[in-house]
């Protein structure tokens, strides 16, 4: 059903157009507004969208022409250059990887309605490596909470059980001198941050925002962690160190919080399974303060959902940009959906100036991690260093005699060095 827009309407006419409004709120159905805005234009259909979600509509978009697409989110930007990166090692190595393509977060919204539909389920169910851009962006933000895209984000990594989150932070040696702390500081840095993905605060029941019988409004959260899911993200930790320097420093906040007295206790009680780890424990504040005092005194960090979320970030600037760091979140058997650690950047979205190199080597990851091809991983990740070798940079990460490039011109140049 169209319902033209109204220059000036007459008191009929709109009681007519909110008539039709209320009963398609009424059946569920998606109303879309079209309309060749201006930037006043597309003000007012955001405050449309805004009214038409107070009467209870559940599906609301507006078309936007592109002069305003800016701000929508770099996800297919920095994935379309990662894709032709695992495209050529895949013919390099012959390695007989299938593709398919399905939409989570705003774009699902978009099509379906909703940020995780049945038809990319079905696709991640039957996939053994997921690779995501990133969700989010200013268009979607006015939406109900429960339809948002982090929501399918969230869903997505808690249906298939994706409960550790690996977040490296290396700080390549070309790009010591990118980073907020002073070279000396973090050349050479290599620490590897485990983050616990489907509980803690983000998941916990109750949750929400109520009213007070005095009439004000409280919002509240839970921060709660079994043992088993303590316990499991404990063990991967240990692996994980052993793999490396065997040193694992668990951060919480036991001096403060109960669930994280109980998190410390398993933590110790794992270790004598793994008496060749050293292990240390922290508080998260005084682990935020090291990370940029001392950040190379750590080779695995490991802490909850919500620690980790902010000590991740941090440490992404010693790296000297967010664009750079990939991130890997698995389940039990190692399978696992790889992402770049930053969001979908809607400041420079659209502009081919992103840096695709955090997607590109989280493609590294997923080859290593979930599909048992280091060699492939080992390539992709030498033809990034040799790129930065050559001095190219994207804006984020832009150093004095060095040439910045876009992100299509920084993807070509990964793909032309892979050997
Ligand atoms: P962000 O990571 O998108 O951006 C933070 C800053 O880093 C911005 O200045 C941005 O321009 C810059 N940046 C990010 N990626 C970059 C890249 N590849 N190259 C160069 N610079 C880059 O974080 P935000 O601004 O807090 O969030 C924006 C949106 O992303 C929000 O809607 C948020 O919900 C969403 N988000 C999604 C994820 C995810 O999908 N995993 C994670 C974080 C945020």
């Amino acid at each position: 059903m169209a319902l033209p827009g109204l220059l000036k309407p007459s008191f009929d006419q709109l009681s007519i157009a909110l008539d039709l409004l209320q009963k398609c709120i009424e059946e569920d159905r998606r109303i879309l507004i079209v309309g060749d805005f201006d930037a006043d234009g597309a003000t007012a259909s955001v405050v449309a969208i805004k009214a038409l979600r107070l009467m209870g509509a559940k599906y609301v978009d507006f078309l936007v022409p592109n002069r305003f697409k800016h701000g929508y989110g770099l996800s297919p930007e920095i994935v379309n250059e990662a894709r032709r990166v695992l495209d050529r090692v895949n013919e390099l190595c012959d390695l007989g990887l299938n593709f398919s393509e399905g939409l989570l977060g705003g774009a699902s919204i978009d099509k379906y309605g909703v940020p995780y539909a049945d038809e990319t389920r079905a696709l991640s169910a039957q996939a053994d490596a997921i690779l995501l851009g990133a969700v989010g962006g200013p268009k979607w933000d006015q939406l109900e909470r429960s339809i948002r895209p982090e929501r399918g984000l969230l869903a997505i990594r808690s249906e298939l059980d994706l409960f550790s989150n690996l977040r490296p932070a290396i700080t390549y040696p070309q790009l010591a001198d990118a980073s907020s702390l002073k070279p000396e500081l973090v050349a050479g840095l290599d620490i590897l941050i485990v983050r616990e993905l489907t509980g803690g605060i983000y998941f916990g029941e109750p949750r929400g925002i109520r009213t007070l019988e005095n009439g004000e409004r409280e919002g509240y959260n839970t921060y709660k962690y079994s043992e088993s899911e303590i316990e499991r993200i404990g063990r991967n930790a240990f692996e994980m160190a052993m793999k490396r320097d065997k040193r694992l420093c668990s951060v919480d906040k036991a001096n403060v919080l109960e669930a994280t007295v109980l998190w410390r206790e398993v933590m110790d009680r794992i270790s004598s399974e793994y008496p060749e780890v050293e292990l240390s424990h922290m508080y998260v504040d005084n682990a935020a303060m090291q990370l940029v005092r001392a950040p190379k005194q750590f080779d695995v960090m490991v802490t909850g959902n919500m620690f980790g979320d902010i000590l991740s970030d941090a440490a992404a600037m010693l790296t000297g940009s967010i664009g750079m760091l990939p991130s890997a979140s698995l389940d039990k058997n190692g399978r696992g959906m790889y992402e770049p650690c930053h969001g979908s950047a809607p400041d420079i979205a659209g502009q081919g100036i992103a840096n695709p190199l955090a997607t590109i080597l989280s493609v590294a990851m997923m080859l290593r991690y979930s599909l048992d091809m280091a060699a492939a991983a080992d390539k992709i990740e030498a033809a990034v260093s040799v790129v930065l070798d050559r001095g190219l940079r994207t804006g984020d990460i832009m150093g004095e005699g060095c040439r910045q490039v876009s992100t299509r011109e920084m993807g070509d140049a990964v793909v032309d060095a892979l050997r």
